[in-house]
């Protein structure tokens, strides 16, 4: 019997990636993955440190682990991850059962910490690398549909409020030629999507290629993968990005295209390096050249300074960019960032109605978006049973919208058209009415 270890992981899709790089090295290294806190060996928690909330959340389950370690005094405890990095001392000092502090540059060192923690030892691993990619590790992916492919780690941008370029150290990009042989692999497989991730994808460069030229070689390797993409910063979304999306039907027709704010002043002071115009013009160039466009967004409200004006600005152009989806999130100051030093000024109460406000908005203008799909078949790659009913199948569209349907002799990893019947602000509802035939053409 192997040891087994448990890991649990919070915060962005780039951590869920790097946990399955985790379980590829621990795997490697002997150990068995289990689904349960009480029967681990080694318990590892991959954390998150973007805003105040997550990090509580983070707290408080580490509660349980050190209950279980009392029951166990041989398990070893990790923490990973972005909170790792920021509060590594911290964190040893005032969690004295946590045995390990790995940060996510240094992940190949964790066997050996852990053996050893087993002899005593506590240890601490938190050095950024500026050439860390884990080329070389192929992920251990838990489910066979859907896969995340890291092309760019860290970050250069430093937005002001934004932690990720001090946790996640500065930015790196992949070979082309080793994310193509990752994209082949997984279609080869029989995965039916993969997913290109990075804080940043579009500033994708490695010595030769840029993100466009990544994008158009993964489509290219199997017409029949859905590829994904994220996340855009506008600054970075070139014309030569827009006409590749546009040039091949398997390059999904959805971009999460974060603005942040509507007012230029805030903007500025977030260092976001565009305005408010220059963004809307960049999102009607985005639906003039690629048909069915689907767009998203990520909000802050109560940035330090924000007046009512600048949020009337956010809320007006949630309404010109007319978005799909956001992702809306209430400032949380950070230590280490530019943003740290100016005053949280804008009430927690303030920051509690400005955001309802900007949820109402948006949930009625992705009810609107929404709607308009009703009467239409769509494509839906079919991802398993509904949370809500056993007798309903559930899936995305190419535009990542959800659509519930009843079961219908399918099975998960099937492309089949639906017909929307009704909708709401989040998901879709139908009834099957084909399957679809995909090409399916793999490049030597
Ligand atoms: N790199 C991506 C980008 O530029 O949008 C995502 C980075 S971050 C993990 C995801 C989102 O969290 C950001 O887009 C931002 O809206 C939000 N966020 C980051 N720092 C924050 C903070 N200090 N307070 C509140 N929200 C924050
Ligand atoms: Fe953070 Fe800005 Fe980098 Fe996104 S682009 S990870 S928000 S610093």
């Amino acid at each position: 019997m192997g040891r087994k270890m448990y890991i649990e992981t919070y915060g962005c899709q780039m951590n869920m990636a790097d946990t399955e790089i985790v379980l590829s090295i621990m795997h490697d290294a002997g150990f068995d993955r289990t689904d349960f806190l009480s029967s681990a060996d080694v318990a590892l928690i991959n954390t998150c440190a973007v805003r105040e909330n997550a990090e509580q959340r983070i707290i408080g389950r580490l509660g349980d682990f050190n209950h279980y370690k009392k029951s166990n005094p041989n398990v070893v405890i990790g923490v990973l991850g972005c909170m790792a990095e920021r509060v590594r001392r911290d964190l040893m000092e005032s969690e004295d059962f946590v045995d390990l502090i790995v940060g996510p540059d240094e992940y190949r060192k964790l066997p050996t910490l852990i053996e050893a923690a087993r002899d005593g030892e506590r240890g601490i691993a938190v050095r950024l690398s500026r050439i860390e990619n884990y080329d070389d590790i192929i992920p251990l992916r838990t489910q066979g549909l859907s896969a995340w492919i890291p092309i760019v780690r860290g970050c250069d941008k430093f937005c002001t409020y934004c932690v990720v370029p001090f946790t996640r150290g500065r930015e790196r990009s992949r070979s082309q030629a080793n994310v193509l042989q990752e994209v082949k692999e997984v279609a080869q497989r029989g995965f039916k999507e993969v997913t290109l991730l990075g804080q940043n994808v579009n500033s994708y460069w490695d010595d030769t290629n840029d993100f466009p030229d990544l994008l158009a070689a993964v489509a290219d390797v199997d017409q029949s993968l859905r590829i994904r993409f994220m996340t855009s910063h506008p600054q970075d979304m070139s014309d030569k990005l827009i006409a590749t999306i546009a040039s091949r039907s398997n390059i999904c027709s959805y971009i999460h295209l974060p603005v942040q704010s509507g007012s230029d002043r805030i903007l500025e002071l977030m260092n976001r390096t565009y305005t408010a115009d220059h963004y809307l013009n960049l999102v009607r160039k985005i639906k003039e050249t690629i048909s069915e466009i689907s767009l998203s967004t990520d909000i802050i409200t109560g940035f330090p300074t924000e007046t009512e004006d600048d949020h009337k600005q956010t809320l007006g152009l949630l309404q010109a960019a007319e978005y799909d989806g956001a992702y809306t999130f209430k400032y949380s100051p950070r230590e280490n960032t530019k943003a740290w030093s100016m005053i949280d000024d804008v009430p927690e109460e303030v920051k509690n109605r400005r955001l309802s406000e900007i949820i109402d908005i948006q949930r009625n203008i992705s009810l609107y978006r929404n709607r308009t799909l009703v009467g239409q078949t769509v494509e839906v790659l079919v991802e398993g049973p509904s949370k809500k009913s056993a007798a309903d199948f559930c899936g995305r569209t190419d535009s990542n919208k959800m659509v519930v349907f009843p079961r219908n002799g399918d099975a998960v990893g099937d492309y089949i058209g639906v017909r929307i019947e009704r909708a709401n602000s989040a998901t879709l509802f139908g009834t099957q009415e084909h399957a679809f035939h995909q090409p399916h053409a793999i490049i030597p």
